[in-house]
């Protein structure tokens, strides 16, 4: 089974990914907590992708393809659910490329519909957890123990793309390059909409429903 996990950042991708990937034993690949692990180790890749990424704007396509098209040959389980990827219509093609020439295809895409209004209110208060990922909310989805992840104990941070200036590039970035990936998918007959502005459990709801 693959899945593509579409929507803007702070649509809820992550949070749902998390628990959907646990439930139907999928691996959870999100490009951006791969990237924040390169950044993290100092990688060249890492080197290379940090400026993009704190801007918030897209690392090129060629290095994002080369990332994700290692990854789709061995999935360890009983799929693969994409997170954070495709992010443009190159991205989405390349996609389809490998996927066919291993007689594969993506199964169904999810897209988390969410006002561009919301998504700054919950990018304005994101904390994340800079070893698990696991996001958190000031308000709407707070840590047990304040600025500590209740998974694993670690520090919370404040991304640097979760500042205003960058909030404000990627929801553009989002709305020119990745807006056309919907309808790649919704042209095949795979896009699957849910209202990502319910609470949390809700969203986990119909997302069962969904993918069933
Ligand atoms: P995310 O954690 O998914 O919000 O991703 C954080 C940042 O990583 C994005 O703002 C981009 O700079 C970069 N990134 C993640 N996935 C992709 C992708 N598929 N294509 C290009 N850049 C990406």
């Amino acid at each position: 089974m693959l899945i593509v996990f579409l929507g803007a950042p702070g649509a809820g991708k992550g949070t749902q990914a998390k628990t959907l990937a646990g439930k139907k034993n999928l691996t959870h690949l999100a490009t951006g907590d791969l990237l924040r692990a390169e950044v993290a180790a100092g990688t060249e890749l890492g080197l290379a992708a940090k400026a993009f990424m704190d801007r918030g704007d897209l690392v090129p396509d060629d290095v994002m393809i080369g990332m994700i098209q290692g990854r789709l040959a061995s999935p360890g389980s009983d799929g693969l659910l994409l997170d954070g990827f495709p992010r443009t219509l190159a991205q989405a093609q390349a996609l389809d490329e490998a996927l066919a020439s291993a007689g594969a295809s993506v199964d169904q895409s999810i897209y988390f519909k969410v006002s561009e209004e919301e998504l700054v209110r919950r990018l304005a208060g994101r904390s994340t957890c800079p070893d698990c990922q696991r996001a958190y909310h000031d308000t709407f989805n707070p840590p047990h123990r304040a600025d500590e992840c209740d998974d694993c104990g670690t520090s919370l941070i404040r991304r640097e793309d979760d500042k205003a200036d960058a909030v404000r590039n990627r929801l553009k970035v989002y709305g020119t390059q990745t807006t056309p990936v919907l309808d790649h998918y919704r042209t095949a007959g795979k896009l699957v909409e849910v209202d990502g502005e319910q609470a949390i459990d809700a969203v986990q709801e119909d997302l069962a429903v969904a993918v069933g």
